[in-house]
């Protein structure tokens, strides 16, 4: 009955598209505390395609102290980036879970100019070559906010080590002071979160991920959102770039390599 009205009012058409409309690779491109985070679980629930964190995944082999966490727990604390094959393998895992056949979100990935040679040619082999995509060509949205901002935005982070949800004490406060709105779970600050390795992570974003928004432009693929404004209108800007540009299905009609 909820979902008969539910339909009525969408359309069954919309409905069934929203589901099952195929969107491709999505890259959230900015400096460490754009809102990628936040605007990636926006996408996640509006598409229903999955958000592939780089940060996320390091994150959790760190916390299960596998023998990779082991090895880059050290390198994410200074603030620096994880060699490239190290996270090539990581996400070559993630994106062949079968969650991800309809698109997903890169967030925090690529970091590097090797990093995004790679993701090509994984694009092409594993999802456009197999035909299960139109496309290969990634989506990439670059979110700019301005670096003081920033500074404020990482410092005032809080996230909820159960569920992921991603607060802020300046802009977006917990119901409870430092309380997970959704689980109650203590809210914690993330280790690199502090003033000594922040200056470092946003000197590596300027030298090393900097050069691969500018490789995405060349390609002509590179759009450009201003991060400095209210979080739904981020979304709202995201999702119309998305729309616009989603490779649909594989369908014969759409020359190789668009
Ligand atoms: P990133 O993943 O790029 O590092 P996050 O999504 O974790 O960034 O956001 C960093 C911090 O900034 C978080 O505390 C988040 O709540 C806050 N934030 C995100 N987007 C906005 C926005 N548009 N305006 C104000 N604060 C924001
Ligand atoms: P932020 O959301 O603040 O941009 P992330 O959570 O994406 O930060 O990343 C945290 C840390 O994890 C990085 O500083 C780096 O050490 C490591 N990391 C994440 N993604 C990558 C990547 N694509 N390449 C190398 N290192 C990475």
């Amino acid at each position: 009955m909820a979902v008969t009205l539910v339909q009525e009012r969408l359309g069954a058409s919309s409905m069934a598209e929203q589901v099952l409309r195929t969107i491709g690779p999505v890259v959230l491109l900015g400096p460490p505390g754009a809102g990628k985070g936040t605007q990636s679980k926006r996408i996640t629930e509006h598409y229903h395609i999955p958000q592939v964190s780089t940060g996320d995944l390091l994150r959790e082999h760190v916390r299960q102290q596998t023998p990779l966490g082991i090895e880059v727990q050290a390198i994410i604390a200074r603030g620096e980036l994880v060699p490239d094959h190290l996270v090539c393998d990581i996400v070559a895992w993630r994106l062949r879970q079968p969650d991800a056949d309809r698109g997903f979100i890169l967030d925090g990935f690529p970091r590097t100019q090797k990093q995004a040679a790679w993701l090509d040619s994984f694009l092409k082999f594993e999802f456009f070559e197999t035909g299960k995509w139109a496309s290969w060509l990634p989506i990439v949205i670059r979110i700019q906010v301005d670096y003081n901002k920033l500074l404020l935005r990482i410092t005032g982070r809080r996230t909820c080590p159960t569920c992921g949800a991603i607060y802020n004490v300046h802009s977006n406060p917990p119901l409870v002071d430092e309380i997970c709105d959704k689980d109650g779970t203590k809210l914690v600050i993330r280790d690199d979160d502090r003033d000594e390795v922040i200056r470092e992570r946003l000197d590596t974003y300027e030298r090393q991920t900097k050069p691969v928004a500018e490789y995405y432009d060349k390609l002509g693929r590179l759009v450009t959102i201003n991060g400095d404004q209210s979080v739904d209108d981020v979304s709202a800007a995201i999702l119309k770039e998305i729309d616009g540009r989603a490779c649909g299905v594989a369908s014969g009609t759409e020359a190789k390599g668009n």
